[in-house]
């Protein structure tokens, strides 16, 4: 019987980063004025806005691709591969499929990166979960699944759409002592057969078995609420729904918080989640 709690987790983030409380207000313009012995012809005012309490300020020019990282081809033999080690360890269904199909791909049409081909999963388990994998494997519980309505599944799912987009996995698989033997075993591998692949499926087992692609730092975490935030209008969601999918997780872990899983219980910022999803909903308004 297959009883492994799951190492992922859509509410978990890493203690590393302390972030800054943020309110959903002030965006306030500050004016830059040119120096008074600058010359007349440069003397031009020029009006920025800085935004102090932009939590996701950091996020807003980036852009995303595989440069410096494993290439999109070996990103989705990576992907295929863990695949079938997350096969092997949770019981997968057919149960709800459907719907996170229909609404993940809308999400992923949407998303920062919309030509991957997405695939979504539906794992059998009563905690409440997601997560993602290199390739565009997306996975989420079916206790997940019963809990929200659709803008909420919707927000999950866009979040997790955002952890591909922004190839967080990827980046912390490059940060890893396996990165040089797993990269050169992927460009080695032709088939599902042979010592590569079976090497490299022990390899990948203990990399799902051990969550190192699905924990994330508390900065992917809010780069990916921001992704997922901004991409349920353009999919047709209402990003209220990743507001009241807090709310419920938050309610859920002060009831049932072993519902949640393990990490959740280290990681209780989902007030700030709450207020960060906030502002970005209010400055969505605005434009
Ligand atoms: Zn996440």
């Amino acid at each position: 019987m297959k009883r492994t709690t799951l190492r992922f987790n859509f509410f978990a983030g890493s203690m590393a980063a302390v972030l800054c409380a943020s309110t959903a207000q002030s965006l306030a313009p500050i004016q830059s004025h040119g120096l008074p012995g600058a010359k007349a012809n440069h003397a031009r005012t020029a009006t920025t806005f800085v935004q102090y309490d932009d939590p996701y300020s950091e996020f807003r020019n980036a852009r995303y691709s595989n440069a410096g990282l494993l290439n999109e081809r070996d990103e989705l033999k990576l992907g295929a591969q863990l695949h079938r080690e997350v096969t092997r360890k949770y019981n997968l269904t057919d149960v709800g499929l459907d719907r996170v199909e229909r609404i993940g791909q809308r999400c992923a049409k949407a998303s920062q990166r919309p030509i991957l081909l997405y695939k979504f999963h539906v794992i059998q388990s009563r905690e409440i979960n997601g997560f993602s994998l290199p390739g565009g494997h997306i996975y989420i519980t079916t206790a997940m699944i019963k809990l929200a309505n659709d803008s909420e599944l919707a927000s999950v799912l866009a979040h997790e759409v955002g952890h591909v987009a922004a190839r967080h996995s990827l980046k912390t698989l490059k940060q890893s002592q396996e990165y040089d033997d797993i990269a050169k075993s992927l460009g080695e591998l032709t088939g599902v057969a042979g010592s590569v692949a079976r090497d490299l499926g022990v390899a990948l087992g203990q990399i799902v078995g051990g969550g190192l692609l699905t924990i994330h730092t508390r900065d992917e975490e809010r780069e990916a609420d921001f992704l997922g935030v901004r991409t349920l209008p353009k999919a047709g969601f209402d990003p209220q729904g990743m507001v009241t999918m807090f709310q419920k997780l938050q309610r859920i872990e002060e009831q049932h918080s072993d519902l949640l899983g393990s990490l959740f219980s280290d990681h209780p910022d989902a007030e700030e989640r709450i207020s960060n999803t906030r502002y970005e909903i209010a400055r969505m308004k605005r434009r």
